[in-house]
Parts: structure tokens; C-alpha cells; sequence
């Protein structure tokens, strides 16, 4: 029985360069990555799944108003905030999302509802809210989820009549996890506000099980970051599993081939992190920087953002 734990984050690939960073603000993105790092390897260390382990690294960077997933997601064009989250159990191929969902304070914790109650896998806009208020899940105000740099973002946005990635830099602050737990088994999940200034219901990769979000024991779990749109037309999660499952690939060769060769060709810009069965752990990205973050219990423990 294996009982090597890894886990992986990520908070967002884009344009983040050490010129436009601040020290403080640095520290603050690093330890809201720390903490969700932490908190996902604790379920681990203590014999829980992996399930368990992504959903709660995911929420505690829902919960962190910095990163664009729960607390701090993007206004759309008429000034919401609507989220997409899946979750994906690597062991049974069941997963959950939600898309399009507003109030619910963290989205992967509803995706995972999805997965284990409504006999469904996606749930959108409306019934998803209805489902997670029957599912006792916590609905906040609109209130909690406003921040001043979202909201300033939003009216520059609208000033320009343009959708927006993010920040203004161009930088994708989606979060996801993928973990592996001692009995062998991998999870993956994802989060996200989507885009600033996003209309008619826009939704991107990181619900769409096989896109921005994936895992499969025989293979590996993924969770993706970048131009939503481009990563679901390259089904870039599931093209790195077939990858490693028909062709054989590692999983670092599987990364680089989609991340840094097909992705790019159709300058789909962002970046994922992957781990196998043997806890081995990528974090591939093609843009500038990505907040990413790992830990296993081989001692490796990275908090690393910029391209190093
Ligand atoms: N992939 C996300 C989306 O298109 C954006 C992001 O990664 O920040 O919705």
C-alpha cells in the first residue's frame, strides 16, 4: 500500500512580473498559498482522501480575497460575481461542478455536494444556488464578496468595453489543487471567478471536467489555469491523462507537450499543475509567472511564483 502524500496549488498563471510586486504584497500572496498548502496536507498527513484534502486547500484559497475564486472573484458586466468550481475523485471518476453560481461562499465545497448528493455532475446559475441552499452549504451577500480591486478593475473594464483577465496585467487568478492521499488514490480541483467584465453567462475551462479540471488513479490529476476559452477547445486536462495512459509519456513530458508546445502554437496563455500515482508533481506554466505552491512527504515543501 503506498503511502507516499503529495499535494500541489495554484492561484492563478499570467503576466505577474517581480517589477509590478511589491514585498508586501508578495508576502501576502505567499502566505495565502502557505496556508492552503498547509491545510490541504494536514487532511493527508492525518490518513484523509484526496478528496477531502482539494477541497479544503481550494476553499482556504476561495477564502482568501486576493486570489479571483470565492472572496475576491471579478465583477461580470453587470456588476455580479458568478463562479465556477469542479471536483474530481480520481479513485471512482465521479466529480462535481457548479457554473455560473453566485452567494455560495465556496464553490468547490458545492461542486463536491454535486458530486456525492444531486446524482448529476454540473449544476448551473440558479439551481446550483437552490441546490446548495438545500445542501445547509453557507450563502453569503453580495457584500462579502466585494473587494475595491476587483470593483476598480470592473469599471476600467467597462470603461473599455473589454473582458477582461483579471487584473489588469493580464493575470489569471483561478485556484485548483491536486492531491495524492496514502491509499494511493489522486484529486483534483479548481475555482474560479472566471473573467472581469464577462457577459451572457460566460462560462470557462475550470468547471468543465476534462478541461480545467481532471484525475484518474491511472494516470494523474490536474487542475488548470489560463484563457478559458482555448483550454477547453485543447480539452487540456484530459489530453495530458490520454497522453500519459495511450503514448506512455511521463507526466512531465505529458505537461510540457500540451503547456509549452500545443498550448502555445494556439496561444492559449496559462499554465496547470499535475501529479501522478507517484506523487510526482509538476507545475507547468507558459505565461510569465504562476502562483503555485507544493509539498510531499519527502520533505519538498515550494511556495514559488515568478518563471525561475
Ligand atoms: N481559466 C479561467 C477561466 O477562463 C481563468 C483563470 O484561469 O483565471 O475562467
Amino acid at each position: 500500500m503506498p503511502d507516499k502524500i503529495a499535494i500541489a496549488i495554484h492561484g492563478g498563471a499570467g503576466t505577474i512580473l517581480r517589477s509590478t510586486m511589491t514585498p508586501e504584497l508578495q508576502l501576502q500572496y505567499e502566505g495565502g498559498l502557505q496556508a492552503a498548502l498547509d491545510a490541504g496536507y494536514a487532511v493527508l498527513d492525518g490518513g484523509g482522501s484526496a478528496v477531502d484534502a482539494v477541497a479544503v486547500a481550494v476553499a482556504s484559497l476561495e477564502d482568501f480575497p486576493l486570489f479571483n475564486a470565492g472572496k475576491g472573484a471579478v465583477f461580470n458586466h453587470i456588476g455580479q460575481h458568478e463562479m465556477d468550481a469542479a471536483i474530481m475523485n480520481g479513485k471512482t471518476l465521479e466529480a462535481g461542478a457548479v457554473c455560473g453560481v453566485a452567494h455560495v461562499k465556496n464553490p468547490v465545497l458545492v461542486a463536491k455536494e454535486v458530486m456525492l448528493h444531486s446524482g448529476h455532475v454540473m449544476l448551473g446559475g440558479q439551481g446550483a444556488e437552490e441546490f446548495a441552499r438545500q445542501r445547509n452549504m453557507q450563502v453569503e451577500e453580495d457584500a462579502y464578496f466585494y473587494t475595491q480591486q476587483r470593483y476598480n478593475q470592473w469599471q476600467d473594464a467597462l470603461k473599455e468595453d473589454k473582458v477582461q483577465l483579471d487584473h489588469t496585467d493580464k493575470k489569471f487568478g483561478t485556484v485548483g489543487c491536486v492531491a495524492l492521499d496514502k491509499e494511493g488514490n489522486l484529486a483534483a480541483a479548481t475555482s474560479t471567478g472566471g473573467l472581469t467584465n464577462k457577459k451572457f453567462g460566460r462560462i470557462g475551462d475550470s468547471p468543465v471536467i476534462g478541461a480545467g479540471t481532471y484525475a484518474n488513479n491511472h494516470t494523474c490529476a490536474i487542475s488548470c489555469t489560463g484563457v478559458g476559452e482555448l483550454f477547453i477547445r485543447s480539452v487540456v486536462a484530459y489530453d495530458i491523462s490520454c497522453l500519459i495512459d495511450y503514448k506512455g509519456l511521463s507526466l512531465k513530458d505529458a505537461c510540457n507537450l500540451v503547456v509549452l508546445d500545443k498550448l502555445v502554437k494556439i496561444e492559449g496563455e496559462g499554465g496547470l499543475i499535475a501529479i501522478d500515482k507517484d506523487g510526482n508533481i509538476e507545475m507547468t506554466f507558459n505565461s510569465e509567472g504562476m502562483y503555485r505552491a507544493c509539498k510531499d512527504s519527502n520533505g519538498r515543501n515550494e511556495v514559488l511564483i515568478y518563471k525561475e
